[in-house]
């Protein structure tokens, strides 16, 4: 089994007015493993992967702790921290890949300035890493590359040379939001391919964040399902696919188009909408959507259990997964 590269416990994000939208979270990758973080959007999903790394937005407040590595505990109260393992160990890929470049320079100096200058590398050997990673995320002849300006670079070739961005330092853990929202399907693929690929070669634990099931189920070693903040069901892959223990992952599954299914004029989809923060349900937060809801649902908030692989927060989950 690999070494672990990130454990997150209970990670909790509150509002200035005291509301939760993230609740007592854990979770673990491990080096050169894919975590898929799956939910609806308003799930939680962007502002768990965001206060990991200390980067969440102003005013909410982050509770809880992160250890990179057999590193230190860090409190997830302290980004300031945080801020000192941003880049060279832990890392962000952000949905609008443009927004990671300075548009008035070339694509070579801005791959290398930050491992330079922060002595991570020597010019030489950071253009070299630039250059295999380049190959590695199949965009060709890196040379040419280093030589264009952003807006030169096509969709899929901005997505490939944010990530080759992002590994730059080869950090321990990278977070990836959405990585494929602005490529077609099967650009998509292969960007999820590349990831997939760089990580077991450098080692890398991702936390892939993604509301696609299709994709998180084909590229992810585990899945970690968030509903309204909090953690519901988190399993390696083909287990929690075979045997979903929640009724939500159960329905997302239900829900998701299959890349290699057959081809649907309209996609089913969870009944009702998702509870807005501040206006949590009585009870089980999933009961109001939930088609297995009983009277006790109403009354009372499961308790997440957690085994050694899997982990589920329902009252009537499948007994094996508890055990
Ligand atoms: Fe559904 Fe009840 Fe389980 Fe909640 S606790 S997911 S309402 S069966």
């Amino acid at each position: 089994m690999n070494a672990e590269a990130l454990r997150v416990e209970n990670l909790t994000v509150t509002t200035a007015a005291g509301i939760e939208i993230v609740s007592g979270v854990d979770l673990t990758v491990r080096e050169g493993e894919l975590l898929g973080l799956l939910g609806e959007t308003g799930a939680g999903k962007t502002m768990t992967a965001r206060a990991i790394l200390g980067l969440q937005p102003r005013g909410l407040r982050a509770t809880g702790r992160v250890r990179f590595g057999d590193g230190e505990w860090i409190s997830l109260a302290q980004p300031e921290l945080l801020a000192k393992y941003l880049g060279r160990t832990a890392g962000l890929m952000l949905q609008n890949p443009m927004g990671a470049f300075d548009p008035i320079k070339r694509i070579g100096p801005q791959l290398i300035e930050s491992v330079v200058h922060n002595g991570l590398m020597t010019k030489a050997e950071a253009l070299a890493r630039a250059a295999k990673l380049c190959r590695h995320l199949g965009l060709g002849d890196a040379e040419s590359i280093f030589r264009l300006y952003p807006h030169q670079l096509s969709g899929g070739m901005s997505q490939r040379v944010a990530l080759a961005l992002t590994l730059m330092p080869a950090p321990k853990v990278l977070v990836v939001d959405e990585p494929t929202s602005a490529l077609d399907a099967n650009l998509r693929v292969e960007a999820l391919k590349l990831v997939q690929s760089v990580a077991r070669d450098d080692g890398t634990a991702i936390v892939l964040i993604s509301h696609d099931l299709g994709l998180v189920s084909r590229f992810c070693d585990a899945i970690a399902v968030l509903y309204a903040g909090h953690l519901v069901e988190y399993g390696p892959t083909s287990e929690l696919l075979h045997v979903a223990a929640h009724p939500y992952t159960a329905t997302l599954i239900s829900c998701s188009l299959r890349l290699d299914g057959p081809r649907r004029t309209a996609l089913p989809t969870v009944g009702g909408e998702p509870p807005l923060p501040g206006h949590w349900p009585s009870g089980c937060y999933f009961h109001p959507r939930c088609p297995e809801a009983r009277d006790r649902c109403s009354l009372e908030r499961p308790t997440f259990v957690a085994g050694a692989e899997r982990g589920v927060a329902c009252h009537f989950a499948r007994q094996e997964v508890r055990s």
